[in-house]
């Protein structure tokens, strides 16, 4: 197909100043005032206005879209911002700016079975993890990823990923083994332990910085269930406490005696007067129920039961993929910390942040197990959050810009969970406070 006649037919004027695009990625474009722009200049947490949005089908697109970048900003001498979108679902915001470009990889989104013995398998960054649920499943296979299957490979592999799993086999960065990418210069490379394995250990928690990926290799998990069909054990739990600090030093205690299989994934909401109501997820890793029944039977005991659930599914089917547009509709803020151990302490620092008008739910994650397995210096994730000695874990914190940083007024909850927890060691697990973002007075976010 003769590109340059595309580039003509679809008329494109690139914004003003900047260097003319060549054919093939005319082709891809979209700027304001086109057809498609309002559908994609967005991404989950963020409205966007890019000048330009390239829509990659190969490598050779991302290749050139990075040339072009390079070019643009030699020619015109400005930052002009660049975002990568996989998925569209950083917590921060980052694949989409204003007045810049976004190179769009959702369309690179194959999955090849290498090598079903090993579990090895090629991934597309622009997958959605539970697209890759899906096609695992059918293999009893499953790669540790993250809870939400609308969350993109590219960003949620990268920035670390914790789910399901991560307590039996690792974060999903853990079963990369191999990654594909378009570095600044524009060459396309495949990276590991024995090809440039400095930059494969910078794609392991700090992508954006080393290039764009472009696919990934993972070594998959087999499960060995006997329907064969990734099955696990899924209890869902609701709980009314009227002391969090309580529950969180018995359910931090409850994990840590588990085995590895387990994982569990906390949401806690306030009901006043010191009251809280917790949904628990817990999963086994396999459809093992001679070991997994006496641990999910002693969740049952962790305080007042409100409703339960436990049932033997389908991996997939507790990865939910709605394939939602993206328009920035999410309009929470949240803000991830490690801490090294539930307890009391921590308790105490939820129900004191939850109170807060602003709140809206604060979250616990189990991690430890094969998390803190990996030493620290395997992966830039270890050193940007240290594995061992414990740190911050908030994927935006190693994009382009920062998270949200919490200014509340002096003894609120959100000022109290920051002292309590920042700079406490290691992965013993990690916790979420999400915010509305609707009263800024309430509770200012700056953007760093
Ligand atoms: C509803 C929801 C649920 C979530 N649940 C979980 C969870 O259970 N576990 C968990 O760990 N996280 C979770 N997250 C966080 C989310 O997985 C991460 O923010 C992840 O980065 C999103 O990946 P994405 O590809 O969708 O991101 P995008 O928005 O597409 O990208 C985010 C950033 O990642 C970088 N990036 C993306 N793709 C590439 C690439 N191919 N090469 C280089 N850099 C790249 C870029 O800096 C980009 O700005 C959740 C987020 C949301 C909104």
């Amino acid at each position: 197909m003769n590109t340059n006649r595309l580039a003509r037919s679809h008329d494109l004027v690139p914004p003003d100043g900047w260097p003319g695009l060549p054919g093939t990625l005319a082709a891809r474009a979209i700027t304001e005032h086109r057809a498609g722009y309002a559908m994609e200049r967005s991404s989950y947490m963020s409205v966007g206005a890019p000048a330009l949005i390239i829509k990659a089908r190969s490598e050779q697109d991302v290749q050139e879209t990075v040339l072009y970048a390079a070019r643009l900003r030699e020619q015109s001498g400005t930052r002009v911002e660049f975002s990568i979108r996989s998925g569209g679902h950083g917590i921060a915001g980052t694949s989409t700016n204003t007045g810049g470009i976004i190179l769009d990889l959702s369309a690179l989104r194959h999955f090849e079975m290498l090598d079903p013995q090993l579990g090895l398998v090629r991934v597309g960054a622009g997958a959605t993890w539970g697209q890759i649920a899906g096609q695992l499943a059918a293999e009893d296979l499953v790669i540790s990823s993250g809870n939400f299957g609308d969350t993109g490979v590219g960003g949620l592999a990268t920035a670390g990923g914790v789910g399901y799993f991560a307590r039996s086999q690792g974060l999903t960065l853990d079963s990369m083994v191999r990654a594909k990418l378009v570095t600044a210069d524009g060459t396309i490379r495949w990276v590991d332990t024995d090809h440039e394995p400095e930059l494969f250990w910078a794609v392991r928690g700090g992508a954006t910085h080393a290039g764009v990926v472009t696919a990934f290799e993972f070594t998959a998990t087999d499960l060995r269930t006997a329907a064969g069909d990734a099955s696990i054990i899924h209890q869902q739990l609701t709980y009314l406490t009227d002391s969090l600090p309580q529950f969180t030093a018995d359910w931090g205690q409850w994990v840590r005696q588990s085995p590895d299989e387990l994982e569990s994934f906390l949401m806690v909401q306030a009901l006043g007067d010191g009251q809280h109501a917790i949904q628990a997820l817990n999963v086994w890793a396999g459809d093992g129920q001679d070991q997994a029944a006496p641990v999910l039977r002693e969740a049952l005991g962790l305080a007042q039961l409100h409703d339960s659930r436990t049932e033997l599914v389908p991996y997939p089917l507790i990865v939910p993929a709605p394939n939602s547009p993206h328009a920035g509709q999410q309009r929470i803020k949240m803000r991830d910390v490690l801490v090294d151990q539930a307890d009391e302490q921590l308790g105490d620092a939820m129900a004191q942040s939850l109170a807060h008008r602003a709140s809206l739910v604060g979250e616990l994650r189990a991690l430890g197990g094969a998390v803190a397995r990996v030493p620290a210096h395997a992966t830039a994730l270890g050193v940007a959050a240290s594995r061992s000695a414990g740190s911050y874990l908030d994927p935006p914190v190693r994009h382009r810009r920062a998270g949200p940083v919490v200014r509340c007024p002096a003894g609120s909850g959100h000022r109290r969970v920051r002292r309590l927890l920042f700079g406490r060691s290691p992965f013993g697990c990690r916790a979420r406070l999400a915010w509305a973002d609707r009263n800024p007075a309430a509770c200012p976010v700056r953007e760093n």
